[in-house]
């Protein structure tokens, strides 16, 4: 595998205006009025102002300008500044533009910014925990190369990506890591391609000692690129570290036989035994039955770990590399890692950072089919 650099615009991702990218303000959770606060003017239409309410009203929005009301379909909010938005029990700053409309749910909230002003605020976000310099670069380019390869996730919604961890976690640009501000201005412009486009660099906390490919986990995803890898030594992988490499989960028989009757089986059937039928290269369980008496029902590991964790909370079963065994009035979950475990590994990425290797080497690791590239963006 070659690593080169070019200087190239890219013009694939002709939905980027202008290296701006468009993303969706607390989409999960609707929003029905927010509050501006601008620490220089904000301007929106002929309206200079540093203080604003803004709220759905009927099929339109109200504006309330420091003391002036005003009725609007959109608005359009900018600052040379930051601008302070408070909405639920938020209190973030953002940079760019700010966009409302009115949508069924509530107030659509768009944050028109610079794509790398974003990735700051993504980088800080994602490895919050991590340690080495040479990783946190890494993730910049996964991070920017993921964010160009999802600029049409959410086309239907109006804007690029949304702010929570469906895309990537964008709190706007508060408690920004100097580390990873640094990290992104390094590498700008920055991507791993796969025939010439952007790849899908999915990425995890911690693979438990391999990754697998994408084929594997989410045999729907064709993505021949993201490749199991060992990550280092067997008995010291990369990751062997990070906080949680290694967990344990029980969870109480009558609890999982309700999560069972209610999710697997759909019916109130009574649990006799839970068994991992096949695994991954990478080790993880790949499906798994679910047995009553003579009934089973087989479903993939990967949807387990999903409906698990919206049941018992993500933090109980924290990967599909796991056994499981049955002990007194409790089912065990014995596993390693956390996250789904395919593409970059990032405590992995900050092990071999630790160990000397640069930010290229960890991408050539974790992503031998994929070329490091630079584009005017
Ligand atoms: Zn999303
Ligand atoms: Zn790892």
């Amino acid at each position: 595998m070659i690593f080169f650099f070019a200087v190239a615009a890219l013009s694939i991702f002709s939905s980027l205006h202008a290296g701006e990218i468009r993303i969706g303000v607390s989409v999960i959770r609707p929003v029905q009025n927010a509050e501006i606060s601008c620490e220089k003017k904000c301007v929106s239409g002929k309206n200079k102002f540093s203080k604003a309410s803004i709220k759905i009203s009927a099929t339109q929005l109200e504006a309330v300008y420091e003391s002036k009301t005003e009725k609007a379909k959109k608005i359009l909010v900018e600052s040379p500044g930051p601008i302070e938005l408070s909405y639920l029990r938020n209190k973030r700053k953002y940079y760019g533009k700010l966009s409302f409309e009115p949508s069924a749910k509530g107030l659509k909230i768009i944050n028109i910014c610079d794509l790398e002003k974003y990735l700051e605020s993504v980088v800080s976000a994602e490895v919050y925990d991590l340690k080495n310099y040479q990783a946190y670069k890494a993730q910049a380019v996964v991070a920017r190369t993921y964010t160009l390869a999802n600029v049409e996730r959410h086309k239907r919604d109006g804007f690029n990506l949304c702010d929570s961890t469906h895309c990537q976690l964008y709190n706007g640009y508060d408690n920004i890591k100097e580390k990873a501000a640094q990290a992104v201005k390094e590498t700008r412009g920055e991507i791993l391609e796969y025939r010439g486009r952007a790849a899908w660099t999915f990425y995890h906390s911690i693979c438990g000692g391999t990754t697998d490919a994408a084929s594997e986990i989410w045999p729907y995803e064709k993505k021949p690129y993201l490749k199991s890898v060992k990550d280092g030594p067997p008995i010291r992988p990369y990751c062997y570290k990070a906080p949680g490499f290694l967990w344990r989960t029980r969870i109480n028989l009558s609890k999982f036989e309700k999560f069972a009757a209610a999710k697997i089986f759909k019916a109130k059937l009574p649990l006799t035994s839970v068994k991992i039928n096949a695994r991954t290269t990478g080790g993880r369980a790949k499906n798994i039955s679910f047995i009553s008496g003579k009934y089973s029902k087989n479903i993939s590991a990967s949807d387990f770990y999903h409906l698990a964790g919206r049941y018992f909370g993500w933090e109980a079963v924290r990967s599909t590399m796991f056994d499981i065994y049955f002990e007194g009035a409790y089912i065990v979950f014995y596993g390693k890692g956390h996250g789904h475990g395919v593409g970059l590994c990032q405590h992995g990425a900050d092990g071999m950072a630790e160990l000397g290797y640069d930010y290229t080497q960890i991408l050539q690791h974790y992503y031998g089919d994929l070329k490091l590239v630079r584009r005017q963006l």
